[in-house]
């Protein structure tokens, strides 16, 4: 999502619940903001140095928590917006979290996996005291993972102390959750089977399309073909499969888990397409988990699904989302349809810190009553202020955050 566009949401939001100009200007703006210098030493003995971010939104809640991005186009201002927005998200799914984000402005594919690890080990030197497991919580984003939060998790227990609850989205035998890594797909549909219920219609049965085959997409497919709905069009970066009676996931799975692409498919039913047509194909519900910006003014107007769940972070631009409003086609909005990924993680930072493993059934059934409440939630401020899922949902984020920021005192 834009920095322009995470401040449109939050006005509209503030604007709905009348939040005070003292309150805006103090949301509005984070509470700390770092820019380190990261050296890193290249395997061949040459030197470069590069630019890491961590910016603290908001506390008034709990430790800071979010997402650390190894990315070219990690910039401050785009972090700066994506650690609001992990203000809301947190308060919205009700976990005692505030919001933070980071990252190093970096191509990861141009370093190998020692010149990674020398580099996220600096980083998390960096960052030195900013963090902590009462003080600011890591987890992985965009090509970041759960061996990055490895060595992330070992360089500050070789500071500090032996703290596994540093950092979220760990691998399971270094103290991450099982259910962890399906929890973003996983809470989608959590979502998404919440919102078609509450408007009396089941998911089994349901048309879906979805675009992006990664982490996110793959876990989603896999858990709406368990609950009765058919995904009949499925892509990734190299274009798409669609079948009107259903993909064959479990195929699909095993094709990609063997590092192949979807436009490389043999033997598998389907036909091709490319992602603008996926786009726009007629579906029950269009589940957008790949890409920001990929439903514009440009193509909106031939979007045909009655429901988007935005499992990637802003799928719609803001001006596609109006229209979609004036036709009535239910969004349901990224601060929501993905917050099963640090709902999640909330779950792996209680459990590191009771020194106690949780079954993934547990873990799936808390994921999966905690969405539904926040789903609830979020319909009725919706329903009662005759405005869109996006705004009820960031108005109850801001509204949490604002309440809790009053009763400390305005801090
Ligand atoms: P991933 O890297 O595992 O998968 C991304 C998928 O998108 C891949 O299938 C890739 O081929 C596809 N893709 C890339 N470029 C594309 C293009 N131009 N057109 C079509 N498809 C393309 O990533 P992920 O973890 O699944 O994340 C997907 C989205 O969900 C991102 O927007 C991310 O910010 C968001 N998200 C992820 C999590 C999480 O826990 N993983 C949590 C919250 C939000």
């Amino acid at each position: 999502m834009t920095p322009v566009a995470s401040q449109r949401y939050f006005d509209q939001a503030a604007d709905l619940i009348h939040l005070s100009d003292e309150l805006r200007q103090l949301l509005s703006t984070p509470q700390r903001e770092l820019t380190l210098q990261v050296p890193l030493t290249l395997d061949d003995g040459t030197h470069r140095v590069y630019s890491g971010y961590r910016v603290q939104h908001n506390r008034a809640r709990g430790p800071y928590k979010g997402g650390v991005r190894f990315h070219p186009a990690a910039d401050l201002a785009k972090t700066r917006s994506l650690a609001a927005l992990m203000t809301w998200k947190t308060a919205l799914v009700d976990i005692p979290f505030g919001g933070a984000k980071g990252g190093i402005q970096v191509d990861p594919s141009e370093l190998s996996v020692t010149e990674m690890e020398r580099l996220t080990r600096r980083f998390t030197e960096a960052l030195g005291p900013a963090i902590g497991v009462y003080r600011d919580i890591p987890a992985p984003d965009m090509n970041t993972n759960p061996r990055v939060m490895a060595w992330m998790m070992d360089q500050y227990s070789i500071m500090e102390t032996y703290s596994p609850a540093v950092v979220t989205g760990k691998p399971v035998e270094l103290g991450g959750a099982p259910g962890r890594d399906s929890a973003t797909g996983r809470g989608a549909v959590d979502v998404l089977e919440s919102h078609l219920n509450f408007d009396g219609r089941p998911l089994a049965g349901s048309r879906v399309v979805i675009q992006g085959f990664g982490n996110v997409g793959s876990w989603m497919a896999r858990t709406l073909v368990d609950r009765g709905a058919h995904v009949i069009a499925l892509s990734d970066v190299s274009g798409g499969i669609y079948r009107e009676q259903g993909l064959d996931i479990d195929a699909l799975s095993a094709h990609t888990a063997q590092g192949g692409l979807l436009a490389d498919l043999d033997g598998i039913e389907g036909d091709g397409i490319t992602n603008a047509e996926l786009i726009e194909l007629e579906c029950d519900v269009l589940a957008p988990a790949a890409l920001g910006d990929v439903i514009t003014i440009d193509n909106v107007d031939r979007v045909k699904a009655g429901v988007i769940l935005e499992a990637a972070n802003g799928p719609t631009t803001p001006d596609a989302d109006e229209v979609l409003w004036d036709r009535r086609v239910a969004v349901i909005p990224d601060i929501l349809a993905n917050a099963g990924g640090v709902t999640g993680s909330y779950f792996e930072w209680t459990q590191n810190i009771q020194q106690f493993s949780w079954s993934e059934d547990r873990f799936n059934q808390e994921l999966g009553e905690r969405l539904s409440r926040a789903y609830d939630k979020t319909r009725a401020m919706a329903d009662e202020h005759s405005v869109k899922l996006r705004t009820g949902a960031f108005a109850l984020g801001v509204e949490r955050v604002a309440s809790a920021v009053t009763l400390l005192g305005h801090r």
